[in-house]
C-alpha cells in the first residue's frame, strides 16, 4: 500500500465530514492502521500536510493507532497475536502453522475533530 492514494482518501473523508458539520477547521484525524499495512506514519502525515494545504484540513494532526496482527488457528481455533517481523509463526496452543487473519490489514478513519 502506498501512502499517497491512502492519504488522498483520508483527506477526502475529512473534508466531507468537515463540510457536512459546518467546520471551520479540521484539527485532528484519528486513524486505525493495521500492523500489516506498510504505511509509515511520518510519510502519511507528510503527504497529508502537502495535500491539505489551503484547505480546512491544513495543519490537521493525524493520530495513528496501530492495530496488532491477530490470527485464528485453523486447527484448534485459538486466536493469538503475531509479530510483524516474525511472520513465521506457529499456534501457541497446538503448534499448527496455518491460520486465518483476523486483524492487521485495516485502514479506517476512526474519528475527526473539528472546530
Ligand atoms: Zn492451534
Amino acid at each position: 500500500m502506498h501512502e499517497l492514494p491512502v492519504t488522498e482518501e483520508i483527506l477526502k473523508i475529512a473534508l466531507n465530514h468537515g463540510e457536512k458539520n459546518g467546520a471551520h477547521k479540521i484539527v485532528r484525524i484519528y486513524l486505525s492502521i493495521g500492523e500489516l499495512t506498510d504505511l509509515i506514519d511520518e510519510w502519511v502525515q507528510r503527504y497529508f500536510d502537502y495535500l491539505a494545504k489551503d484547505s480546512m484540513a491544513q495543519d490537521a494532526k493525524l493520530i495513528i493507532e496501530r492495530i496488532p496482527i491477530r490470527v485464528l488457528c485453523d486447527e484448534c481455533g485459538e486466536t493469538f497475536e503475531v509479530d510483524k517481523k516474525i511472520m513465521d509463526f506457529a499456534c501457541p496452543a497446538c503448534g499448527e502453522r496455518s491460520a486465518k487473519l483476523l486483524s492487521g490489514r485495516e485502514f479506517t478513519v476512526k474519528s475527526i475533530e473539528i472546530m
